[in-house]
């Protein structure tokens, strides 16, 4: 069974360089394809150009020039010579965020105020996607697998020209969406006969055998059945494998190695990511006899949507995603800590110094917010003893003290992340993430540094009343 190993490139994209380390150790722990998430950082060229990373678009809608048509055909080629089975993925109906903010691809929104999904009722749709398709295909003129995504569709049958199409269909809203694949799966077959075309399940979970048989969705697509969740919340309804049983011959599954456990989280639990692990593995002694499981895609989302913050940074998560691939190589969860650790040896972890700055990063970010919230503040320098005065210059200057040990900290740590995340990702990335996360919190602690080195210096206060205080 395939074990691919999914790199979002949506958030935070690699430099290549890191990313050939990432795919080396991969294979090392078991992996034996790596799928490419490029979203805007294809350099998709004319006349495309405006949505990639060869952008117009201010700085670059790629971030940092990623990737060039260069870098593409290295990596794509770097993990072939390595003996892993490199796989694009392109959306082609929803999470298009990246194509319809643009004002050129307005028109082609399904809904009017949201740029998640394309109609694909209006002229021009059609052949924004099969454009897109073309020119990532050429990239790889040998390739097997191509995913074309179309999972979380938010809204179909919205515009006035899909509602007549689905009232005049006779599988209504799903024959939209069927429609729309099986023509960009059959163009993709005309170019590439032998190209399998994966997707994700989730928008065909609700769709009748019946209707998926007389659209052959089983002869175009093998679906991805995808579930993050952790074995104690893991449920497939055994009726949606019976369906999808008499429709697909082959099927994969989708789990997760970081990015499924909150929108804006840090880190990556190990222990939360492997459950998920351990569930899909009780899936397969399930049902493999029943279903023939050709692989499973270890997902690593960056971010939730294009325009959600960041999630988990790949480097942070490679002892969970090592751990995963070692569970699914191993293929059973006895002695499961044999397979498991929250950390790697320092050769075998890209990235290290940058997962190591970032635990640091969060365990003093707790204290300083433990600080900013905490009881010295809230007991000494509230607002409402601000406001007045009402002040004690010894209690305060110890609050001086520690919000200036707490920057201090900080401003070594800021250093140290900075440094390396230019390196790895560049400078947008970098921004971004020091700029969601550190400076907000560095920001504060200096407000109440000074704050408090005002009124240290101050004499202490008298209880006051103020004119406002006196409702008589
Ligand atoms: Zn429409």
């Amino acid at each position: 069974m395939h074990r691919i190993v999914h790199l979002d490139l949506k958030g935070a994209p690699w430099k290549i360089s890191y990313l050939e380390k990432v795919i080396l150790s991969a294979k090392q722990w078991g992996a034996t394809g790596v799928l490419f998430e490029w979203e805007d950082t294809f350099p998709y060229c004319d006349p495309l150009m405006n949505i990639g990373s060869l952008s117009g678009c201010p700085k670059g809608s790629g971030g940092d020039r990623l990737y060039s048509v260069k870098e593409v055909w290295h990596i794509l080629e770097f993990t072939k010579l390595n003996g892993l089975e490199p796989i694009q993925l392109v959306q082609t109906i929803g999470h298009m965020e990246f194509v319809l903010k643009h004002s050129k691809y307005r028109d082609l929104r399904e809904a009017p105020r949201s740029p998640a999904v394309l109609c694909p009722s209006r002229p021009g749709a059609r052949s924004l996607v099969l454009t897109m398709l073309d020119q990532v295909l050429h990239f790889q003129p040998d390739a097997k697998y191509l995913h074309i995504g179309a999972d979380e569709v938010w809204h179909t049958g919205v515009c006035q020209d899909c509602q007549v199409r689905a009232a005049a269909s006779e599988h209504k809203t799903a024959s939209l969406f069927l429609d729309h694949i099986r023509d960009l799966v059959l163009f993709i077959k005309r170019k590439r006969p032998n190209l399998t075309v994966l997707m994700w399940d989730d928008m065909l979970r609700s769709v009748s055998v019946d209707t998926l048989q007389q659209y052959r969705v089983g002869e175009l697509v093998q679906p991805v059945l995808w579930l993050y969740n952790t074995i104690e919340c893991f449920q497939i309804d055994p009726l949606l494998w019976q369906r999808y049983k008499q429709v697909f011959p082959n099927m994969w599954t989708g789990s997760a190695y970081k990015g499924a456990n909150g929108s804006n989280q840090i880190i990556s639990p190990v222990s939360r990511y492997i459950s998920n692990h351990e569930a899909w593995l009780r899936e397969f002694k399930r049902y493999g006899a029943d279903i023939s499981f050709t692989g499973i895609i270890l997902t690593g989302w960056s971010r939730y949507d294009h325009y959600a913050t960041l999630c988990e940074l790949l480097p942070v998560s490679l002892p969970s995603l090592a751990s995963c691939l070692r569970l699914l190589v191993k293929g059973d969860t006895d002695n499961i800590v044999s397979v498991v650790s929250e950390t790697l040896p320092q050769n075998e972890w890209p990235g290290l110094e940058l997962a190591r700055a970032v635990h640091s990063f969060v365990a003093h970010r707790n204290r300083c917010l433990e600080f900013i919230h905490g009881d010295l503040v809230g007991t000494w320098l509230n607002p409402w003893q601000l406001e007045r005065n009402f002040t004690n210059p010894v209690q305060i200057e110890g609050i001086a003290h520690n919000a200036q040990q707490l920057i201090n900290d900080m401003t070594g740590l800021q250093d140290e992340l900075s440094t390396h995340l230019h390196a790895m990702t560049g400078k947008r990335s970098a921004e971004e993430w020091l700029q969601t996360l550190l400076i907000p919190v560095s920001r504060r602690l200096t407000e109440i540094r000074n704050v408090a080195a005002v009124r240290a210096a101050s004499e202490a206060g008298v209880r006051p009343i103020l004119d406002d205080d006196d409702d008589g």
